[in-house]
């Protein structure tokens, strides 16, 4: 039996936050945290590993669009990005913030337990149903593993995993596989991500023998086989 799904309420205004996690809890099913401050949620972030985050946009400490670029660089859990504007949803999906879903002020909280529903139901199809079997990533733990064995991954390798395990299928390019794994990819040449590669492909198969779960597409790049 699944454990049910953990969401993180950021959300300064207490009644609100309770009144959205009695919705969660009760209708939806799911187990709550919050935490009323920006800068206080990421420690939070860390601390429980949410299955999602719902933010709202202004909080004392550190404001929800930090925040949620904070929790991008390290992790896709889904965030529901939570505003008092109307004016403000163009804007915020003009930042390409990586938010999964937005929601105003004033809302329903039926409306809100909907939205969690449909995103969480959205990121388990990615997360489940697309990756190669066998093949688990922990975006909050930063950890992974193969039929059940965990890999010994450095943090590039990792990186690298998640990249290409963000769109299996999908070639990725040198160059954006080193753009999602350094701050300054200028620095590295197209061979230090073919090492990477190399490294990453021989711990999955040692892990899992006669498996190859990276494809490298000639004179393009490489693919998560699924
Ligand atoms: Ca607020």
């Amino acid at each position: 039996m699944n454990e049910p799904a953990t969401i993180l309420v950021v959300e300064d205004e207490e009644k609100i936050a309770s009144l959205l996690r009695d919705y969660l809890e009760r209708t939806g099913g799911y187990q709550t945290h919050w935490v009323g401050r920006g800068d206080e949620a990421l420690q939070v972030f860390d601390e429980i590993s949410p299955d999602l985050v719902l933010l709202d946009l202004m909080l004392p400490g550190m404001n929800g669009l930090d925040v949620c670029k904070a929790i991008r660089s390290k992790s896709r859990v889904p965030v529901i990005m939570v505003t008092a504007l109307v004016e403000e949803i163009d804007r915020l999906l003009g930042l390409e913030l990586g938010a999964d879903d937005y929601i105003c002020k004033p809302f329903s909280p039926r409306e809100v337990v909907a939205r969690v529903k449909a995103v969480l139901r959205r990121a388990g199809a990615f997360a489940g149903e697309l990756l190669p079997p066998g093949l688990q990533i922990d975006e909050s733990r930063h950890t992974a593993s193969f039929n059940d064995k965990q890999l010994k991954l450095s943090p590039v390798e990792f990186a690298l995993l998640s990249r290409l395990a963000a769109n299996p299928g999908q070639v990725f390019s040198r160059d954006q596989l080193m753009n999602s794994i350094y701050s300054d990819y200028r620095i590295v040449s197209d061979r230090t991500v073919d090492t990477h590669v190399k490294n990453l492909r021989r711990k999955l198969a040692e892990t899992a023998p006669g498996t190859d779960l990276i494809e490298s597409v000639y004179g393009v790049g490489y693919r998560l086989v699924t």
